[in-house]
């Protein structure tokens, strides 16, 4: 029989168990930024650096893995478990009206970072429609990330 096609290569996306030390996200564990929020037994919380609102923080595994399936269930869940904790809070501490929450998996699914797997927990305020983008202002936002980080330590 002539074979008409040959298979599709995989390409394979290489993961080590050892973490790339050029992770963003990975190097947040070590805290030199001061914006670590809460460390967990699977996960942990860090405020985003460019946020779309104030509060906006970011939930990853502390291992380096890109996919929320292939995190085993007690990760997946402590995950879960930490944006209820931080929701919680950000209602009864900020005022907090509303929430947006997800994931952007893979650079298909406009992850900016794509190789470490982060849920996002944004609090909402009637009001805040504008959104602001604050790319380019970090350094202005510092200080406001670090003192809200202070601010959602009091969570947990
Ligand atoms: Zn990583």
């Amino acid at each position: 029989m002539e074979q008409l096609w040959a298979p599709w290569r995989m390409e394979y996306i290489k993961r080590t168990d050892t973490p790339p030390s050029d992770c963003i996200l990975c190097n947040k564990l070590d805290d030199a930024d001061g914006l670590l929020v809460h460390k967990g037994e699977r996960a942990y919380v860090m405020m985003n650096l460019y946020p779309y609102n104030n509060g906006h923080v970011m939930i990853s595994p502390i291992h380096h893995i890109s996919g929320f399936d292939e995190l085993p269930v007690e990760t997946q869940t402590e995950i879960m478990n930490l944006a209820t904790t931080l929701m919680r809070f950000m209602r009864n501490e900020m005022n907090a009206e509303g929430f947006n929450m997800g994931a952007n998996i893979g650079k298909a699914g406009g992850a900016g970072i794509d190789e470490h797997f982060h849920f996002h927990v944004v609090p909402r305020w009637n009001g805040d429609t504008n959104f602001m983008p604050v790319v380019g202002h970090t350094k202005v936002q510092v200080d406001g990330l670090k003192e809200t980080c202070e601010l959602l330590k009091k969570a947990f």
